[in-house]
């Protein structure tokens, strides 16, 4: 959640995540930085990738990907392609999805589909109702900000 509010500060989406081992220690974490053109820079993509470069295959799966949203399928594909373990998320792709449409959002040129749809092995934990609310009220400070 903090990751997710740093990004929106820095004017990007508010989306944040954190990549845990099994023994409990934080290994890696970011935001969205799709603000510099990029809108594949999204922190669950950029996990997977690190992870692949970092640990051993028995690491990865070990290990525990903690973010604000629901990863989106691409993310989703990454997350299962490198064989990372458990994904726990506060809000999930659909409530996203409503929020954003509530907002006047056009939608995204990617479907929506729940993690268990693009990588039905992984296993995942989510939404916790005790956030739902700080994740949406990011998204819509951060959109009610645009024009
Ligand atoms: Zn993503």
């Amino acid at each position: 959640m903090e990751l997710a509010a740093e990004a929106l500060e820095k004017g990007d989406e508010p989306f944040g995540s954190v990549l845990v081992s099994a023994g409990g220690e934080v290994l890696a974490e970011g935001h969205n930085e799709v603000a510099s053109g990029d809108q594949t820079r999204h922190p669950e993509f950029e996990l997977a990738r690190w992870s692949a470069t970092h640990l051993t295959p028995e690491e990865r799966a070990g290990a525990t990907v903690y973010t604000s949203g629901e990863h989106c399928p691409m993310c989703a594909a990454a997350h299962a392609w490198v064989g990372l373990g458990r994904i726990v998320y506060a809000a999930s792709s659909q409530q996203l999805s409503a929020w954003l449409s509530e907002l006047g959002v056009p939608p995204s040129p990617v479907r929506t589909l729940p993690v268990h749809e693009v990588a039905p092995g992984v296993t995942v934990e989510g939404p916790a109702a005790e956030l739902t609310d700080q994740v949406h009220a990011l998204h819509r400070r951060f959109h009610q900000k645009q024009p």
